[in-house]
């Protein structure tokens, strides 16, 4: 908190770090982070910052002076946080950051959407990332961050399917050979490949249309992503779970994500505990 003076700015000492949106809509990270300042016993807090676009660059330009330590950023400002701090390679490739903090006074970003997703899998599929092909479903923000990742994690081969087939092949310019742009209507002959099946588009979300995959064609030792986290247990992840298959599901993923901002913010790094996935489960369901 910060309080001006005629000649002083006085900042306290309890560190704050923020989530900034427009509008600002109910989000789950003052849930997560909040629970992890208390299980640190830290003197902090996390707060959710309505800015209107116009505004930001004025509100990041005073970040530091209005107490917080960094900043989550969500839709719309994910692109002008890239523009206006110094970002890693993840964000750069992303093409977006989510997350800014201070280094030596200089602000910088990162994507940590790719290691919500490494995480995740690690958690939920150790040894996810050993063999085979990968098929993702989506082209968006979301899928940039899924590529990226599975490309640091090394995989050679990801074939990308998306309903707006230029959108996929732009993701082949980005991120070069290793991804194979591929038609809507081919996926059903693209499943008995995919070791690793990741959902990145917004289908099987509430109120959206149904995920049209028949999980009956993946291999037997495939593992399935959902990024979709609301329903919790979408229709792909109840049907990949009924046939026995290795699942990582979007609430994990959202929850690992949190964890490097934390980090950065705070100088601890928290886990991603059975009672903060509970916490936050409870909030899913009553909203
Ligand atoms: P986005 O940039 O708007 O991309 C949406 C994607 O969904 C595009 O590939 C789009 O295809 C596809 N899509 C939308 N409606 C479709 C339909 N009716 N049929 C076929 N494809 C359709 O969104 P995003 O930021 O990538 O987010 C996508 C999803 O991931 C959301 O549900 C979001 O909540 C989730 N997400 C979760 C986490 C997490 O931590 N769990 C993190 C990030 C995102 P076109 O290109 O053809 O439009």
């Amino acid at each position: 908190m910060t309080m001006t003076a005629s000649t002083t700015t006085i900042t306290t000492t309890a560190p704050a770090a923020c989530l900034i949106g427009w509008p600002a809509t109910h989000s789950r990270s003052p849930i997560i982070h909040r629970y992890w300042l208390r299980e640190f016993g830290i003197n902090g807090d996390y707060r959710t910052e309505a800015v209107h676009p116009d505004d930001f660059a004025a509100f990041i330009a005073a970040l530091s002076a209005n107490g917080y330590v960094g900043a989550n950023v969500t839709i719309p400002h994910k692109e002008q946080a890239l523009a206006l701090s110094n970002p890693d390679s993840r964000a750069r490739a992303v093409g977006a950051a989510n997350t800014l903090w201070f280094d030596n006074g200089v602000l910088c970003s990162t994507n940590t959407d790719v290691e919500g997703f490494i995480d995740n899998l690690d958690d939920c599929a150790p040894g996810w990332d050993s063999a085979g092909d990968a098929v993702v479903l989506g082209a968006g923000g979301a899928a940039r961050a899924v590529v990226y990742a599975l490309i640091e994690c090394g995989f050679r081969r990801i074939h990308l399917v998306n309903r707006t087939p230029m959108r996929a092949v732009s993701l082949r310019e980005a991120f070069g050979k290793a991804v194979n742009p591929v038609e809507w209507h081919e996926l059903p002959e693209l499943l008995p490949r995919a070791n690793l099946f990741v959902n990145t588009t917004s289908l099987g979300m509430k109120g959206q249309e149904p995920l049209p995959v028949d999980v009956a064609r993946l291999p037997d030792q495939a593992v399935v992503a959902d990024l979709v986290y609301v329903p919790l247990e979408t229709e792909l992840v109840q049907a990949a779970r009924a046939r026995g298959l290795r699942v990582a599901d979007g609430l994990g993923m959202l929850l690992h994500q949190a964890v490097r901002g934390f980090e950065l913010w705070f100088g601890r790094r928290p886990t991603v505990t059975a009672e903060l996935r509970r916490l936050v489960e409870v909030d899913l369901v009553s909203h």
